[in-house]
């Protein structure tokens, strides 16, 4: 494991199931997805992190038309999800119809899982707590 985080590594750990998020070395701050510098303090030193996968689902959105690779996945739903360590993250949401988006609460708590997509990449993905 290398000390420096690197965008490369980050997707290849949700690849893994491994999700980790980046941690300020100069604040503490937990980051993820990767940035250049913390956007609390603006240090750019970064180490990796555990996060605990729990959440709150802050916004989502029923996509239907989706970008090439994904279309015959669609429709699915993508969540902005607060995570309990404070950074915001994009993924899917899993366990609801896409097609009944009126049964989804923001302010649901999630939990971290992931989806393994028809042409095999794994997508950060979250469920209901
Ligand atoms: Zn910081």
């Amino acid at each position: 494991m290398s000390k420096e985080p690197t965008i490369e590594e980050y997707i290849q750990n949700i690849e893994d199931k491994q999700f980790r998020a980046y941690q300020c070395g100069g604040c503490g701050a937990i980051i993820a997805p990767p940035q250049g510098c913390c956007y609390t303090c603006g240090g750019t030193e970064f180490k990796w992190t555990q996060v605990s996968g729990k959440g709150t689902l802050v916004s989502f959105t029923v996509i239907h038309i989706a970008p090439d690779e994904f279309q015959n996945e669609a429709p699915y739903i993508v969540g902005i999800v607060d995570l309990d360590e404070g950074t915001r993250i994009t993924a899917r949401l899993l366990g609801w119809d896409p097609n009944t988006p009126k049964e989804i609460e923001v302010g649901t708590k999630l939990v971290l899982d992931y989806e393994e997509s028809d042409v095999g990449r794994t997508h950060l993905a979250f469920r209901a707590a």
